[in-house]
């Protein structure tokens, strides 16, 4: 059960950490890694992202001090200017619920178009030459779909290919009722895990040694505000065709999609959502302290404390602050609990963390069953807030892990209202119970989570047979 813990340092502003002496400051502080933020074309308004040749520079200095170097790119994101220069290669979006209007040309790359891909590769084949290179996070922050419902990618490329596949154009228009509909919603979610897919084989012909993953955000794909088939993201499928599940829980700018309170437990929550997703798989997570004065008290020690423990605690191999040059911004206070938090390194290095109870996240329900509603806010938050409420070790296991991850059961099972379990995530399921697991009750189908916290509380205390 051992694992290896390592602190990355975020470098986002190469005007203050490009240089050697500020390296040698982070290996000093304790730091296994470094993580640059490479980018194109430097941005010169807000003098974020590493170029290439500094990226060059920051890896030989990463090799002399000893460090490890976890690159951080874009993909879709990241290509403004490239793209008012060749308007075609945008992701197209249109309104697919909730009103209508023309589709619209994103700032965004589009994921799938062939040339796109070639490019992304290339940078890709640049980058595995790094030698201190141990992990690669893809297409920061990205999505192919949009809270106001609008989705991708409606390009002339995807277009014509959806047409090739299945002999008609995408629908324009969500139809539940159409078979048309749900083929051009599974060709854009399984596009998105294939197109990944395809990064890291690249990486892995030449650098099977480096891992690679997706950067994703958080308040998209853990926080339950919107249904898994708008954004096109399986977190599960993602996580079976990659190394690396890699998220960023900025949770005092972030909570407004989050409905977990107070603030910090959104960091608690993001982490332990993707976790459901990334059994048998790395987790790295990019804590922050961003903070907005109306709206939170000024960060503290024990803030600090939180953002360095938090992450491990809840499984995560790897915490990269964004970003190493803010930390000299924030009160004195949160810098001491952060660095002293490295104090329990070894025994998390010793161990996983431990859960009472399992809940399944039956995100097949999610998509399937109630594609027109945000029916995991409705209906699964609920389920973190009571375990919050009464103290109890847990942990979510996707429902599409069932099958490959079951290792990931822990205690009882508990299946809120997933009816759309496949015969083989059934018969998974079955043994588990059967052969004892740990599991002290069958609480599974007939289950239904009403939409109270008070009513989700007393089932459990009445199929674990809790007390608070
Ligand atoms: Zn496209």
């Amino acid at each position: 059960m051992k694992r290896s813990i390592r602190r990355a340092a975020f470098l986002l502003v190469p005007g203050v950490s490009c240089s050697r002496a500020y390296i040698q400051k982070i290996k000093d502080e304790g730091y296994t890694d470094l993580s640059p933020y490479l980018v194109p074309n430097q941005d010169a308004y807000t003098g974020q992202g590493f170029s290439w040749e500094q990226v060059c520079e920051v890896a030989e200095w990463a090799t002399e001090f000893g460090l490890g170097l976890k690159l951080f790119t874009g993909y879709m994101k990241y290509r403004e200017e490239f793209l008012r220069e060749h308007p075609e290669r945008r992701m197209v979006c249109l309104r697919v619920t909730g009103g209508s209007g023309p589709p619209v040309e994103r700032n965004w790359r589009c994921p799938f178009q062939p040339e796109n891909k070639a490019d992304y590769v290339a940078l890709l084949s640049k980058v595995v030459q790094l030698p201190p290179l141990r992990e690669i996070h893809l297409n920061d922050e990205a999505s192919i779909g949009f809270p106001d419902g609008s989705i991708g990618c409606y390009c002339d490329y995807c277009v014509s290919e959806f047409e090739r596949k299945f002999g008609a154009p995408p629908p324009r228009k969500a139809d539940w009722g159409s078979e048309v509909w749900w083929q051009w919603i599974q060709h854009r979610m399984e596009g998105w895990t294939e197109v990944h897919a395809y990064f890291r084989s690249e990486v892995k012909k030449q650098r099977p040694d480096v891992a690679v993953g997706i950067q994703l955000n958080a308040s998209t794909v853990a926080a339950f505000a919107h249904n898994p088939w708008l954004v096109g993201i399986d977190l599960a499928h993602d996580a079976q065709a990659q190394d690396v599940l890699a998220t960023n829980a900025y949770h005092h700018t972030q909570y407004p999609r989050w409905t977990y309170r107070p603030i910090r437990r959104i960091l608690t929550e993001a982490v332990r959502t993707t976790g459901g997703a990334a059994v048998q798989r790395s987790m790295n997570i990019y804590p922050s302290a961003f903070f907005i004065p109306q709206t939170c008290l000024e960060l503290n020690h024990q803030d600090g404390f939180f953002a360095g423990t938090v992450p491990f605690a809840l499984g995560a191999e790897t915490a990269t602050f964004l970003s190493h040059e803010m930390m000299e911004l924030l009160p004195p206070g949160f810098i001491d609990g952060f660095q002293q938090a490295r104090a329990l390194d070894p025994y998390f290095e010793r161990t996983r963390p431990y859960s009472y109870a399992t809940v399944v996240n039956p995100s097949q329900t999610e998509i399937y069953g109630y594609p027109e509603r945000s029916w995991g806010r409705e209906a699964l938050t609920h389920w973190a807030d009571v375990m919050y409420h009464v103290g109890l070790p847990w942990r979510w296991l996707f429902d599409r892990r069932l099958s490959d991850a079951a290792d990931g059961l822990a205690g009882p099972v508990i299946l809120p209202e997933a009816h759309c379990l496949k015969e083989e995530q059934r018969a998974i399921l079955k043994e588990y119970v059967e052969s004892g697991g740990g599991c002290s009750g069958w609480v599974a189908r007939r289950l239904r989570t009403g939409r109270g916290v008070g009513r989700v509380r007393r089932l459990l205390e009445r199929l674990l047979r809790l007390r608070s």
